[in-house]
């Protein structure tokens, strides 16, 4: 079963970025580099906003 993907809103740069739900490391803003989502467990804790989820397939 895969994780969904969701849309995340960078808070410093309002960079879109998408994530995966089950991150596993810590992902960064393309742009200026803040921290995302971090890994918490079997899920990614979002430091972003999330705008929209983007089911698997
Ligand atoms: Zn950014």
């Amino acid at each position: 079963m895969a994780g969904n993907f969701y849309k995340l809103k960078c808070q410093d740069c309002e960079n879109e970025q998408v994530v995966f739900g089950k991150a596993a490391t810590v992902v960064n803003c393309a742009v200026c580099g803040t921290v995302l989502a971090r890994p918490a467990g079997s899920n990614a804790a979002f430091e972003g906003e999330v705008v929209e989820t983007v089911e698997a397939r």
